[in-house]
């Protein structure tokens, strides 16, 4: 059999306030297969975004393995593994230069990796707003010109841009209507059967990835408590935890 597209092997992650030890995630693991939509749920707080930022190669973990494709994460990000995993964060404007036009921004992760010919790029650029569902002529606008729900479509765009082969999302969804949200999970559903897109979807809200993943995470207290089929979570939850989040599901 192949080796998942990503493995975690009792992951933990440390951190010291002062004298105080804080355990952000405590012995860790799951894998992540090609084309899969894993979710990750949990409360604030329970240790979500530092799974992302390790995954990212942002914050190394104390203990444990991450590897990709078999292959271990190297201690220093690489540019082979920013290609990699991408990551989408709750509000693009804290990852989109508010200097630079939509179409530059798309045209960064092109020109870095060295993605297509010069005149390649730009085409590639309306491809990608094509794909997020954007008009062509977004590309000369600046992040502040858009709306909320259509910056993250540019975050978006901007993840699958690398040709990257994971998308991290970290409560992409969270700061926006419900409506605008919904149109989101249906662009990442849609990206995933076209694309094949493999992606870790991270949110407090259990209701809104009962349409979307394929598998469910629940953390708490930076603990795996319970992992399994999205339906199983829902039908026959196992952690009382799983089943305190879904009584508040509304
Ligand atoms: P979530 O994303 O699920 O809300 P976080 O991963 O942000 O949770 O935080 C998990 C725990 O780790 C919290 O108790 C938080 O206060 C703590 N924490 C996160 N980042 C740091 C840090 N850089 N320094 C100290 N404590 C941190
Ligand atoms: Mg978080």
């Amino acid at each position: 059999m192949s080796a998942p597209l990503l493995s975690l092997r009792d992951v933990s992650k440390v951190f010291w306030l002062g004298e105080r030890e804080v355990v952000a995630v405590d012995g860790v693991s799951f894998d992540v297969s090609e084309g899969e939509c894993l979710a990750i749920v949990g409360e604030s707080g329970s240790g979500k975004s530092t799974i992302a930022n390790m995954l990212l190669g942002i914050l190394p973990p104390s203990s444990g393995t991450i590897a990709l494709r078999g292959e271990p994460l190297p201690e220093h990000r690489t540019l082979a593994h920013r290609r990699a995993i991408q990551l989408v964060q709750q509000n693009p404007l804290s990852s989109l230069n508010p200097k630079r036009s939509i179409g530059a921004s798309l045209r960064l992760p092109l020109d870095v990796h060295g993605i297509g010919t010069r005149s390649e790029r730009r085409k590639r650029v309306e491809a990608l707003l094509e794909e997020v569902h954007l008009p062509a002529e977004y590309s000369s606008r600046s992040p502040a010109a858009l709306s909320g729900g259509q910056r993250q479509r540019v975050a978006i765009a901007r993840a699958l841009a690398s040709e990257s082969e994971l998308v991290v999302l970290d409560e992409p969804t969270s700061a926006l209507d419900v409506l605008v949200q919904a149109r989101i999970l249906r662009l990442l559903k849609a990206l995933q059967k076209r694309r094949g897109l493999t992606y870790v979807f991270i949110t407090h809200d259990l209701s809104v990835v009962r349409n979307i993943a394929d598998r469910v995470a629940v953390i708490e207290k930076g603990r795996l408590v319970e992992l399994g089929p999205v339906e199983a979570i829902f039908t026959n939850p196992t952690a009382p935890y799983t089943r305190r989040l879904i009584a508040a599901v509304p």
